[in-house]
């Protein structure tokens, strides 16, 4: 996609003021929450631009570190792929769907420490918990899996053997 070039202003550097970034960083939060989908840093900023054309990418990458460095957001990271973002700060897990790649939150029953779900050994000391799962999310448990053919409107019969 070809950067949009209708305004020759956009290299007049930002002012340096501290409401402008403010206003910059609660667009970021707000587009974090409005869909629980745990969007990547280009995904937020494509809906953050959609609201505030002026921001600019890297901007989204500084808000979203401070908002993380903040704790208000949490980085989700599955295998090789780009963090994701998570506003959601309800102890929960997350299921990676193996078929669409989305990331569903996990609530637990009953919020409650660590040491209360898992059988720590002795003398560890647990930060933060970050617990996974693979499977399929609601949509694509539903779906037909895609390894099945699609419906043709003359399916060859079945090979038969070839007599003799
Ligand atoms: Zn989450
Ligand atoms: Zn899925």
């Amino acid at each position: 996609m070809l950067p949009h070039t209708d305004r020759p202003n956009r290299e007049t550097p930002l002012p340096k003021k501290g409401m402008r970034q403010t206003e910059q960083r609660k667009a970021v939060f707000e587009a974090l929450m409005s869909r629980a989908d745990h969007p990547s840093a280009v995904e937020v900023f494509m809906r953050v631009k959609y609201r505030m054309p002026s921001i600019s990418l890297a901007t989204v990458y500084n808000c979203l570190e401070s908002l993380t460095a903040n704790g208000l957001v949490r980085t989700v990271n599955h295998e090789r792929e780009p963090s994701r973002f998570c506003a959601n700060l309800q102890e929960h897990a997350h299921l990676f769907c193996s078929e669409c790649g989305s990331i569903t939150d996990i609530p637990l029953h009953t919020p409650m420490p660590p040491e209360q779900i898992w059988n720590l050994p002795e003398g560890v000391s647990i930060a933060q918990q970050e617990v996974s799962f693979r499977g399929l999310c609601a949509p694509c448990a539903c779906a037909p899996r895609q390894g099945t053919p699609p419906r043709t409107p003359n399916p060859a019969p079945a090979a038969a053997p070839s007599g003799n």
